[in-house]
């Protein structure tokens, strides 16, 4: 049930009463439920017949396999395709399984710069390749956070692969982490394309995607925002964008330190 009062002043300020209005959210709730058990059940009858896509078309592609010089094309995109299928059904598990709530994070004192390191190491190639520099700024005395470090990872990982994407050669992508009262603040910056204002509040919703020439070019599930949002959030934390177009973004997200 939502319940929300409103107090009804007349022009002497002397409350004439109260307006009472109560939601009934039953079905709502009830709905909500069936499309994420729906989505989940469906991904994850997908995901064996993908796999076994994949899988033929890349024993197709194996040294030796007569396929003839045309052959080969339709199996690499039918390789590539399948791959993108794939990874669209793993990201859409791992949502239903974050809305669904009922999986108990294991908390500990996480370091920042000790995950901030491991998800350098696992991007310095992508880095490399695109022309862009890959940097961290964490200050060794910061205290630990209180998350569950692949959690923590996942949230890292997907900006950090957004900022590579979406910043051309040249450019650089920096993780900073710094104190705020009884949170530890981390920001992934890049000085990409950025976004502009109109999809700034859009990004973190599920499969959207700015409709720019380079996002659909470079490919992607429109799901990486929507899942570290809620990782986030799960870590009793929020996340928020600021961008400008062609000057850069800036994702901040803010998790409870650990007070010794
Ligand atoms: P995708 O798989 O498309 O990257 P995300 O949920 O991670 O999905 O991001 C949603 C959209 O937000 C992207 O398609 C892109 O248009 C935009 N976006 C995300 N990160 C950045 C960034 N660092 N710079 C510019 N645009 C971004």
């Amino acid at each position: 049930l939502w319940v929300s009062v409103a107090p009804i002043t007349s022009d002497d300020k002397d409350p004439a009463g109260v307006v009472v209005v109560m939601y009934d959210v039953t079905r709502l709730r009830r709905l909500e439920r069936v499309r994420r058990d729906f989505v989940a059940n469906v991904s994850h009858e997908l995901r064996t017949p993908i796999a076994t896509i994949q899988s033929s078309a890349e024993t197709l592609l194996m040294d030796g396999m007569d396929v003839g010089p045309i052959g080969v094309e339709f199996v690499e995109t039918i390789h590539r395709q399948s791959g993108r299928m794939g990874q669209i059904v793993e990201d859409l598990l791992t949502l239903s399984r974050l809305e669904a709530a009922g999986e108990e994070l294991a908390m500990q004192n996480v370091e920042i710069l000790v995950v901030a390191q491991d998800v350098l190491e696992r991007f310095r190639p992508v880095a490399q390749k695109n022309g862009v520099s890959l940097e961290i700024e964490v200050p060794e005395d910061l205290p630990p956070v209180q998350a569950e470090p692949r959690a923590l990872q996942q949230i890292l990982a997907n900006l950090v692969e957004n900022g590579l994407k979406y910043t051309p050669e040249g450019g650089q992508v920096i993780i900073r982490a710094t104190r705020r009262d009884s949170d530890v603040v981390i920001t992934v910056e890049d000085n990409g394309i950025g976004i502009s204002p109109e999809h700034v509040h859009r990004v973190f919703e599920r499969f959207y995607r700015v409709d720019t020439g380079r996002s659909r070019e470079v490919g992607g599930t429109g799901l990486g925002l929507a899942i570290a949002k809620h990782l986030v959030r799960r870590l009793g934390g929020d996340i928020v964008l600021e961008s400008q177009p062609q000057k850069g973004s800036k994702f901040k997200f803010w998790l409870p330190a650990h007070e010794p």
